[in-house]
């Protein structure tokens, strides 16, 4: 299974402590993860291929990945009340994901729902 992961920066923190939660389930899993995202998993110490920095890209390339169907998951923690200069990508990530029916959960409640659904179907 290969599941995407992007946290704004007030989210990064709780993108590794839920990564870390459910680090048993992550064994099966090949994460991807934006560039700085990617950095804070790695240094926790999971495994992770990193790609470019969100707002130059990272989101894009995710993006691309989910249309052409090489991805189960994304994993986006947003963070709401802050701006982001790559908005655009954001929703063009959320956009892709519905036009090509990838699971995407945006907070850590959905994200741990999908989780738990995903292990009991034996899929993580
Ligand atoms: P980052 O990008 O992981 O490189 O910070 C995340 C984002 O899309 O803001």
């Amino acid at each position: 299974m290969k599941i995407a992961i992007i946290a704004h920066d007030g989210k990064k923190p709780e993108m590794v402590a839920f990564l870390l939660k459910h680090k048993e389930l992550l064994t099966h899993v090949e994460l991807f993860a934006t560039g700085t995202t990617g950095g804070h998993v790695a240094n926790a110490g999971l495994e992770v291929t990193k790609f470019l920095s969100g707002p130059i890209g990272g989101d894009a390339q995710i993006a691309a990945m989910a249309a052409t169907h090489d991805l189960d998951m994304v994993i986006f923690f947003r963070d709401p009340l802050d701006k982001h200069p790559h908005e655009p990508d954001v929703q063009m990530l959320m956009r892709i994901c519905d036009v090509h029916n990838i699971p995407i959960a945006t907070n850590p409640a959905t994200a741990e729902l999908l989780f738990k659904a995903s292990a009991q179907l034996n899929s993580l």
